[in-house]
């Protein structure tokens, strides 16, 4: 099955995905093969090989071959911009097979996942430019007798390793500028979240991208993302996923060949909201913040640090807000709130709110499993009078799980956002354009919003501080984390001898 209509109906088999690699897509054949369920739904969707770690070095073998003899870095600007522009076209022509996979597969609402996958032909569309623009520093201030260049060449062979909850969205945020740059990938999914990763690899070559210039290697991250970590072949690795992998994959790096590393960790992002805010917008934004995705986002607005004077009437208008929001079967037009996408993050999520029950925080609305029939589902919940001891102020829930944290100050308000190992992401609503500035300037993130939440594109870089990550992906910036610069002296004239 190739093409999906509009009707949204579920598979009648699980799909074989197979891996890809040097242009081609290699079926499971003898392998052990992951059989994805629709968290949904609880059916068979997807089948996916668990690649063995030869498979991984074929792949970074195919990988290095296509850095190596230049076939991809040697093209002009041009050339890359022209597959990229190509890739973007198809990723629309295809927006809804996409959509349909990663929705069967991660749980998320149909018309989000189309609205994500259509954000992504836009990334390939604007990396296409700055395939083109991307060009080094040159000197001419250093004498008559010297003139300096600084010239940004790629990476090399670059490893993506991705989690479950934006499969192609957080690969997007990647792939077109690590190719803008002239480097070669290789990627490897969550193992719940294989296949739209493997339909973009087929979409790049019928884009025009050279064999082995992106392949995919399926498995799980114990193996397969391990070996990536340790393998020393590959140059540089962009991880996204929790703050204890990304750990793990420093240590790794450190044994092995010292790559360079890209990291986007965890998030306990902030939403700080003033009094003098729209109140009603901020209540919107509140409720998107923590119920987009299930609150599976790294970016979640998860902490609520509101104005005493206004606290108790916010929780209530956020409270009414997420009692608006349709939760229910993904595949539905109308759904806006989907599923659990783990069994293991269902049990993580529903363990936090009874820890919040337990450590005596106040319980505004949701505070467990949704039944639905079928799949795996979880009440938006709120919690009052949280301190910020509590674990669950503390820890990243990944789930749409809000804590509260009222503030008297200015100040105080900024102590307690900035109270966090973490610095992914923050907002801030107020109308007094003086305090969201003192706000945005003193709190420690990498992406802030102000009066608004969760908006992104192309253009602006995402990151964190602290134990968010290291790196910046997207923009120019993402483009220029995949290079590296090298400095060129070039003596003019004849030379001043050292030895007369
Ligand atoms: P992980 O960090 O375990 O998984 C993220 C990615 O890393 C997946 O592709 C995973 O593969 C892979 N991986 C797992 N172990 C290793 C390893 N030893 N070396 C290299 N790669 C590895 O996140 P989980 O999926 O287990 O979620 C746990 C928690 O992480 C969540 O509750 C949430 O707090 C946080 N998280 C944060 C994300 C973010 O966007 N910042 C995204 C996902 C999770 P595989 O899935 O195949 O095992």
């Amino acid at each position: 099955m190739d093409q999906i209509s509009t009707r949204q109906s579920l598979p009648a088999e699980p799909r074989d995905f197979g891996f890809y690699v040097d242009g081609a897509r290699v079926p499971a054949a003898e392998r052990a093969v992951f059989i994805r369920h629709s968290p949904a739904h609880d059916v068979p969707v997807t089948r996916i090989p668990k690649c063995t770690e030869g498979d991984l070095d074929m792949a970074v073998d195919a990988a290095r071959r296509a850095f190596d003899d230049r076939r991809w870095s040697g093209l002009s600007g041009q050339a890359r911009a022209a597959v990229l522009l190509k890739a973007g076209a198809l990723i629309r022509a295809r927006a809804e097979e996409i959509a349909y996979w990663e929705t069967l597969e991660n749980g998320k609402p149909i018309a989000q996942a189309r609205g994500e996958v259509l954000g992504c032909a836009d990334m390939y569309e604007y990396a296409s430019g700055l395939a083109r623009s991307l060009h080094g520093d040159s000197f001419n201030n250093l004498g008559d007798g010297m003139m300096g260049l600084v010239t940004r060449e790629p990476v090399g062979v670059v490893g993506i390793i991705t989690p479950w909850n934006f499969p192609f969205l957080i690969l997007c945020e990647r792939v077109p500028y690590i190719l803008a740059s002239g480097c070669t990938i290789v990627v490897k999914p969550s193992e719940m979240t294989s296949a739209t990763s493997l339909i973009l690899a087929q979409i790049l070559t019928e884009a025009g991208l050279p064999d082995g210039c992106m392949n995919v290697v399926t498995g799980s991250g114990s193996t397969i993302g391990q070996a990536m970590a340790e393998h020393p072949r590959i140059d540089m690795l962009s991880f996204t996923g929790s703050t204890a992998v990304g750990r793990r994959v420093v240590e790794a790096a450190g044994r092995s060949n010292f790559k360079k590393l890209g990291l986007e960790l965890g998030g306990k992002n902030p939403q700080v909201v003033f009094a003098d805010a729209d109140l009603e917008d901020a209540a919107d934004g509140v409720a998107f913040g923590i119920a987009f995705n299930t609150g599976q986002c790294c970016v979640s607005g998860s902490r609520l640090i509101v104005e005493r004077s206004v606290a108790d009437r916010f929780a209530e208008m956020v409270r009414d807000k997420l009692a608006k929001a349709v939760t229910g079967d993904p595949l539905d037009e109308a759904t806006q709130i989907g599923a659990i996408t783990t069994e293991a993050q269902n049990r993580t999520i529903l363990s936090y709110i009874e820890k919040g029950k337990e450590e005596g925080a106040r319980l505004i609305c949701g505070g467990g499993a949704l039944d639905m029939g079928q799949g795996q589902y979880i009440a938006p919940t709120i919690f009052g009078d949280v301190t910020a001891e509590m674990v669950i102020a503390r820890d990243e829930i990944f789930g749409p799980v809000l804590t509260i944290l009222p503030f008297d100050t200015l100040d105080e308000a900024i102590a307690i956002a900035n109270d966090t190992d973490y610095g992914l992401a923050a907002s801030v609503w107020t109308k007094d354009i003086d305090k969201a500035l003192v706000v945005t300037r003193r709190v420690q993130a990498g992406r802030f919003w102000v009066n608004c939440t969760l908006a992104g594109g192309p253009e602006l870089p995402l990151g964190g501080f602290k134990q968010s990550g290291w790196g910046r992906e997207a923009g120019k910036y993402g483009v220029e984390e995949y290079t590296q610069i090298k400095s060129v002296h070039i003596e003019i004239g004849k030379r001043r001898p050292w030895i007369a």
